[in-house]
This record gives structure tokens, C-alpha cells and sequence, in this order.
């Protein structure tokens, strides 16, 4: 049925900012460099929190999650997450699938594609057969200080099945 399946769209970018880890997908790779923000600028947990949000129709993540509230500072992005995941459910969907792109030319992302896949399937509740993790060098797009993250999630009602 047609208005049993919903597709969200999300994106994200942060700079580079010394004194922080860089969590991406909620991993953390080896860089000398964080990602600036007021939480733990996980641009990828972001991009897909707007993804799942977006399908759905709610707020976006800096509606729901501001970042003049001082809560939210160093907050972990999985809170994010989880508060659109719990959103999900009580309107009656599942995820179908996930198809994230990583836009840096630095660090790699090849390395951890494996195991950002891995923590994504365990946060979402879905097979990681269910979630692709694509690494892209920039090729002049955004600036070369940071990461952008781009993904588009796809849910269906519960009762579609
Ligand atoms: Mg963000």
C-alpha cells in the first residue's frame, strides 16, 4: 500500500575540532581530530536521526534536540537516535533499509565501514544486510575540514506486512 511506506532523506556536515574524539556511526575512529558541535558531532547519528524524523514527518533534529540547550552539550548522538527510533515504532513502522554515504578525504572510511555497519545494525534493531556505509573523497564538495554525512532511510508500517 502506498501510504504504508515512508522515505526520509538526511544530511549533515561538521568541521574538525581539535580535543574530541571522531565518533562516526557512534564508532570511533583514529584521527587527531573530533567533529565540532554542541553534542558529540556525530555527523553520521545526526544525518540519519533527520532521516528517520523526516520520514515520518516530525520535527528535525535541531527542533527536537536545540543547540542553545545546555543539556545537550556533549551529549551522545545515540540519544538522538534512539528518540526518533522510539518515534518510529509508536506510528507503526520498521525500518526496511539504510543507505548512508561519508563524504571526507580524510580519515579512510574503508576501514571502519565493517564495524560502523555493525554498531548501526545494533542501535536500529536491523540486520546489517539491511544497512550500506559508503566512503566518498570529497572531489571539491564541502570543505576539506570536516565530514559530511548523506542517507536515506526507508520504513513501512508494521501491519503492511
Ligand atoms: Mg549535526
Amino acid at each position: 500500500m502506498v501510504f504504508g511506506v515512508r522515505v526520509g532523506l538526511g544530511f549533515d556536515s561538521h568541521e574538525f575540532e581539535e580535543g574530541k574524539p571522531l565518533l562516526l556511526g557512534g564508532v570511533e575512529i583514529d584521527f587527531p581530530y573530533g567533529l565540532r558541535g554542541h553534542s558529540d558531532g556525530d555527523a553520521l547519528l545526526h544525518a540519519i536521526t533527520d532521516a528517520l524524523l523526516g520520514a515520518l514527518g516530525e520535527p528535525d533534529i535541531g527542533e527536537l534536540f536545540k543547540d542553545t540547550e545546555e543539556k545537550w552539550r556533549g551529549a551522545s548522538s545515540e540519544i538522538f537516535l534512539k528518540e526518533a527510533l522510539r518515534r518510529v515504532k509508536e506510528k507503526g513502522y520498521r525500518i526496511i533499509n539504510l543507505d548512508c554515504v561519508l563524504i571526507a578525504d580524510k580519515p579512510k572510511i574503508a576501514p571502519y565501514k565493517g564495524r560502523i555497519k555493525e554498531n548501526l545494525s545494533e542501535l536500529l534493531g536491523i540486520p546489517r544486510e539491511c544497512i550500506s556505509v559508503k566512503g566518498k573523497r570529497r572531489e571539491g564538495f564541502c570543505s576539506e575540514e570536516g565530514v559530511a554525512c548523506m542517507c536515506v532511510v526507508l520504513l513501512r508500517k508494521e501491519d503492511e506486512d
